[in-house]
């Protein structure tokens, strides 16, 4: 028969990851760029389904890295959460929208992918930015007032879902997070 090929094509099974899961899994793959000992986190925006900038967190430019002592907080053993004011580390956001910045991209419209949900002062610079979307991997002490904030700016708030065909990937990515970092436990603050 000469459609043997066509009815080939018709059982053929589309098995690429859908768009949320191929943004989050690079996210995965940068934020095992971070540097900070106590988390690895990273950022990507998209804009028109392309990759605006990234980002990944740690001590800003020219400082020396959190994982050789750059930042004190983070080598101290304050608890998990606290004196986060005294923290040099930049946050993968703050990265990604920087990063941006430094060249000369313009992020308005755009979805910002995270490893883990933002904090508040990454929300208020992800509103200022004119991002419209953050699609979230786990919880960061996604606080209430942090979700309102955004919410009332009128920035659409997700949590990821993996797909069906993106069973292998979230099990990557969750061996990624939990590598080197002590205080990796989801829903533990930094
Ligand atoms: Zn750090
Ligand atoms: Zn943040």
């Amino acid at each position: 028969m000469a459609h043997h090929e066509g009815n080939d094509m018709s059982k053929s099974v589309d098995d690429r990851p859908d768009w949320d899961t191929y943004f989050m899994d690079i996210a995965h793959v940068v934020s095992r760029r971070g540097n900070c000992r106590r988390r690895k986190v990273a950022a990507i925006v998209v804009a028109d389904r392309r990759i605006v900038s990234t980002g990944y967190n740690g001590t800003p430019r020219g400082v020396r890295n959190c994982c050789e002592g750059g930042c004190e907080r983070c080598a101290s053993d304050v608890p998990s959460g606290s004196d986060l004011s005294s923290c040099i580390c930049c946050h993968a956001e703050e990265n990604a929208i920087t990063q941006a910045a430094y060249h000369g991209i313009r992020l308005k419209g755009a979805t910002i992918y995270v490893t883990i949900s933002p904090c508040l002062t990454c929300a208020k610079m992800i509103i200022n930015a004119g991002i419209v979307e953050v699609v979230y991997g786990g919880d960061y002490a996604f606080n209430e007032q942090t979700r309102k904030l955004l919410a009332e700016a009128g920035v659409a708030c997700r949590t990821y879902v993996p797909g069906p065909l993106a069973r292998e990937s979230a099990v990557a990515a969750e061996a990624c997070c939990q590598t080197g970092a002590p205080a990796a436990k989801p829903g533990k603050p930094a």
